[in-house]
């Protein structure tokens, strides 16, 4: 088995012998990069800083590009880290007008595999596609603002960048700017603290489009909402487009202000659901194409079976065998991606376990509907259902005590001590309501 220093030495040695680049050149610019992984179809390097990243970018990428494929003998692209990006751009931020009219960093956020045409197209996000290909055709047209929503790994984001991608192509000059509800949230603080604002409101309001993902994060924190009301307002009446992604509906993001709900409510919404099988195999193939990495039919099938609710989770496991390939030559079997699937699986990364899902879970496992558990009071089963959902919550999210509480109808936060307290002493004493919990946590997990 080669490591990925192994495989780096030989690329070292091709770019040594046979790519042109003088000694000295070598020097100072090839041997700072250390390999880090192989991603997908990228060899991932790194870098110590965004300078050198710049120079080797635009100076030596074709000769490291070749040597990387004379190396392992399948075209890779190569994707440079830096290490101090984070910090440049954290300092980027704080000073008042470095990107007041540069908006080019931001695009560095975006990922240009996800484009339109690596996106598989079938009958659960086939509308979402569509009106996401619209609105990059025909910006602040039928669908303004565009609300994408649907359940973690199903390819908002992806779609979210493709439109930037696509426009980017169409109109360079055109003023795009991606974030994530997280971002928005940070810089509008750090602006309101240092007294930034007009800054802050300059650089999101005058854009042709302004993309938010993940906007289900705004809720609980009314200060930016409001902030966000008015940057959303400013931004249509200018003309701009507005497209946001969610967990959910704008109507079951609790604490949203209602009129952000009937803004939201008053666009497109689109949903993306969970692909049938069908789609799923061919997103098996598609991804396994763009690695020009042959996975024989069955093992195809049989991921595409397995990982049901989740698009991350099937390229999480392509990417596996891929590099399992690339390092020791393995072909993939049904036995390697069974063992690719469950090491997936037991990822703690992103499981793709949302608020929804859990109370949709609960909902089936204890025969009480999701609307009873999302309300306040009821009857005994309810309040038991809405205290697992609650617990579950708390074991399986980051969500602070409070946060739960405004999902089910606003109960505050020693409300949900408690039922986190009352189950975890339940599940000490009673064996089989402890099987009942955790066989609906194991199920989030699986994605079933
Ligand atoms: P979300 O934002 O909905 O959580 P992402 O857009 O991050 O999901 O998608 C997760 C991964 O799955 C991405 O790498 C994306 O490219 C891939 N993906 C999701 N849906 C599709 C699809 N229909 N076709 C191709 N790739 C997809
Ligand atoms: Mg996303």
């Amino acid at each position: 088995m080669r490591s990925i220093q192994e495989v780096w030495n030989a690329v070292l040695q091709i770019v040594q012998n046979d790519a042109g680049i003088s000694q000295a050149a070598f020097e100072l610019w090839i041997e700072c990069i250390t390999p880090v992984a192989i991603e997908g179809e990228a060899f991932v390097v790194s870098v110590p800083s965004v300078f050198q990243r710049d120079i080797i970018e635009q100076q030596f990428a074709s000769q490291l590009t070749s040597a990387v494929e004379a190396a392992i003998g399948l075209p890779l692209s190569l994707f440079i880290r830096a290490e101090d990006e984070e910090q440049q751009k954290a300092e980027e931020d704080t000073m008042d007008d470095s990107l007041r009219h540069d908006l080019s960093s931001y695009y560095k956020m975006i990922n240009p595999f996800y484009t339109f045409k690596t996106f598989v197209v079938g009958p659960t996000n086939n509308f979402a596609y569509a009106t996401a290909q619209s609105v990059a055709d025909k910006p602040a047209g039928a669908y303004n603002p565009l609300f994408i929503w649907g359940g973690s790994g199903l390819g908002k984001t992806h779609l979210l960048h493709a439109i930037c991608n696509e426009m980017h192509i169409k109109n360079r000059q055109a003023k795009i700017l991606y974030t994530t509800c997280e971002n928005f949230t940070n810089e509008f603080l750090i602006a309101l603290n240092r007294q930034t604002l007009p800054d802050f409101r300059q650089k999101y309001r005058e854009v042709d489009i302004l993309l938010i993902d993940d906007i289900q994060f705004l809720a609980n924190k009314e200060q930016t909402q409001e902030e966000f009301f008015n940057t959303f307002e400013a931004v249509k009446n200018a003309g701009g487009q507005i497209v946001v992604t969610s967990d959910r509906r704008p109507n079951e993001i609790a604490t949203l202000t209602d009129r952000l709900k009937s803004r939201f409510e008053a666009g497109m919404l689109a949903d993306v659901q969970p692909p049938p099988i069908e789609t799923r195999i061919l997103i098996v193939r598609s991804k396994a194409e763009q690695l020009h990495f042959h996975i024989d039919k069955n093992v195809c099938d049989y991921i595409a079976r397995e990982l049901k609710t989740n698009v991350r989770q099937i390229e999480g496991v392509i990417n596996k065998l891929h590099g399992e390939y690339l390092l020791n030559g393995t072909i993939p079997t049904e036995r390697s991606a069974e063992e690719a699937i469950a090491n997936v699986r037991n990822d703690n990364q992103p499981v793709a376990v949302t608020v929804e899902k859990v109370i949709s879970e609960v909902s089936r496992t204890m025969g009480v509907s999701v609307d009873d558990i999302r309300a306040k009071g009821g009857n005994a089963n309810i309040k038991q259902a809405r205290k697992v959902a609650a617990y579950i919550i708390r074991e399986i999210t980051k969500m602070k005590m409070e946060e739960i509480g405004n999902e089910f109808g606003g109960l505050d936060h020693s409300t949900i001590s408690y039922a986190y307290k009352n189950i975890s002493d339940k599940m000490k004493k009673d064996t089989t309501f402890k099987a009942v919990v955790e066989d609906i946590m194991k199920n989030l997990k699986i994605g079933c």
